[in-house]
């Protein structure tokens, strides 16, 4: 991050603008949102700013700018639209100790404007730091047709009322507070008009000030394979409104970043036959929090009903009357499927579909592999790795094709997703120097592998 966002306060501090055009006009439509003292210098200005003169929203000078000028000055702008002029004003704005920017100079500039969606006080600045405006235009029409334009008003009645809020305890209680006012009561009782917005807080504080704390609650939420772009909204929902997320090593990064800013994070990262932590340490945290009180996801890779030790976690609440909900998610084996261009199931090639791991806590599992050794089966391995030699082994035994495809998606829906496809004779070699969670889709090969193995048959 080359530029660093900030707000900066305005009311009454002398900014200083050059130029009298079009650009000056255009950074003026956003300097007079502020509470500032704002001097403009220009030879000929443009009529417009003649007006906003008479109106007393600035001072107008009639002349060029001049050493002195740019004296106590917070911010300078230069929109000359005129490089030479630009670049005098640059150097005596910086020599007076104001910060510069150059309008459509990044270069030239200590600063830059961001794009700015105004509900004030509620403001969003956008800044791509000049890499990308038309980008940057799309993202504010987005938040434009999203915040809706009452929202500044909720606020600042919000705002009035703060300090009868802190009649509330601070923490949880006074945040559903603010959470109901802003997401609820506010905007239902600010349709009706704006002094129903203020009998409402009054309602609403006293009914929150004789409720009884709210008890814990659990949710199990399927983060999916990685890309946050297979999260569900009721996935989205609980990430935004989770007071501790306890989630596993497997959860990428940009689903963590989704997080409310104020959740506690706890990353209880569990590896394969290694160092892990303790299930019974992860039952008891989930129980602690929830008994506090407090909104638990517990975020687990996938879908939290796929090895995921679900039950073992229901059960270790059930016994304290927490509430808990489960919201699934994208396993790993759709969204390895989807990236090989395969279904999981096919009419006249398999109507069943197994899920199967390749270990569990106490070693390799045994599977009925009869049934998997018949031509046309299809499964999905999770943690296949290190039992794929084993794997291989049963399979053959019991009168598998050395042949049969088997198709290894690492990293499924990630952007480094890598998909190695092979028979089931090269399976362990295959798995080898693998490093990121990979599911084993046995029975399967890519569409394209396939469609070419058809072709060569073909001719
Ligand atoms: N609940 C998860 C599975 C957890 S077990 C789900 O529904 O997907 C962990 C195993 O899931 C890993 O060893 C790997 O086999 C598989 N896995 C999870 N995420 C994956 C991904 N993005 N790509 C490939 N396999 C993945």
């Amino acid at each position: 991050m080359q530029h660093f966002p900030i707000f900066v306060n305005l009311r009454g501090q002398r900014v200083t603008l050059s130029g009298g055009g079009e650009a000056a006009l255009a950074k003026l439509r956003l300097l007079l949102k502020t509470e500032g003292d704002i001097h403009v210098f220009a030879a000929e200005p443009h009529a417009d700013l003649e007006t906003l003169a008479d109106e007393g929203r600035l001072t107008l000078h009639r002349r060029a700018a001049r050493a002195g000028d740019f004296t106590g000055s917070r911010l300078a702008y230069g929109a000359n639209e005129d490089h030479a002029e630009d670049t005098r004003i640059k150097a005596l704005a910086e020599a007076e100790g104001a910060l510069v920017n150059i309008v459509d100079d990044l270069h030239n500039s200590q600063f830059i404007t961001p794009a700015i969606v105004d509900r004030d006080p509620v403001t969003v600045a956008i800044g791509t730091e000049g890499a990308a405006p038309v980008l940057a235009r799309a993202i504010k029409r987005d938040l434009e047709e999203r915040l809706p334009s009452s929202l500044g008003l909720l606020t600042r009645i919000g705002k009035a009322f703060r300090t009868a809020a802190d009649a509330l305890p601070m923490g949880k209680k006074r945040r559903d507070f603010w959470a109901d006012y802003y997401f609820n009561e506010g905007p239902k009782a600010l349709a009706k008009g704006e002094n129903n917005a203020r009998e409402a807080l009054d309602a609403l504080l006293t009914r929150h000030l004789s409720e009884a704390p709210e008890p814990g609650e659990v949710a199990f939420v399927g983060a999916g394979p990685g890309d946050p772009e297979m999260l569900t909204l009721a996935a989205r929902r609980a990430l935004d409104e989770a007071e501790v997320i306890i989630h596993d090593g497997l959860v990428s990064p940009e689903i963590l970043e989704l997080a409310r800013r104020e959740a506690l994070m706890i990353d209880v990262a569990k590896h394969g036959f290694g160092k892990s932590t303790p299930q019974e340490a992860i039952n008891a945290l989930i129980v602690g929090h929830a008994l506090k009180g407090e909104k638990v996801v517990r975020l687990k890779a996938g879908d939290p009903g796929v090895y995921g030790r679900l039950d073992e976690e229901l059960d270790a609440l059930a016994p304290h009357g927490i509430a808990t909900r489960i919201l699934p998610g994208i396993t790993a084996a759709s969204a390895a499927a989807a990236s090989i261009g395969q279904s999981l199931t096919k009419r006249g090639r398999n109507s069943d579909l197994r899920f199967l791991t390749g270990h569990d806590t106490k070693g390799f599992t045994e599977q009925d592999w009869h049934a998997l050794a018949a031509p046309g089966a299809v499964a999905a391995i999770y943690m296949a790795k290190k039992g794929a030699r084993f794997l291989q082994g049963r399979l053959m035994m019991h009168g598998a094709s050395p042949a049969t495809d088997v198709t290894v998606v690492e990293n499924a829906s990630r952007p480094d997703t890598r998909i190695l496809h092979a028979t089931l004779a090269a399976l362990p070699e295959t798995v080898e120097g693998l490093s990121g969670p990979a599911v084993l889709l046995y029975g399967l090969a890519p569409r394209d592998a396939a469609t070419e193995l058809k072709l060569k048959a073909a001719q």
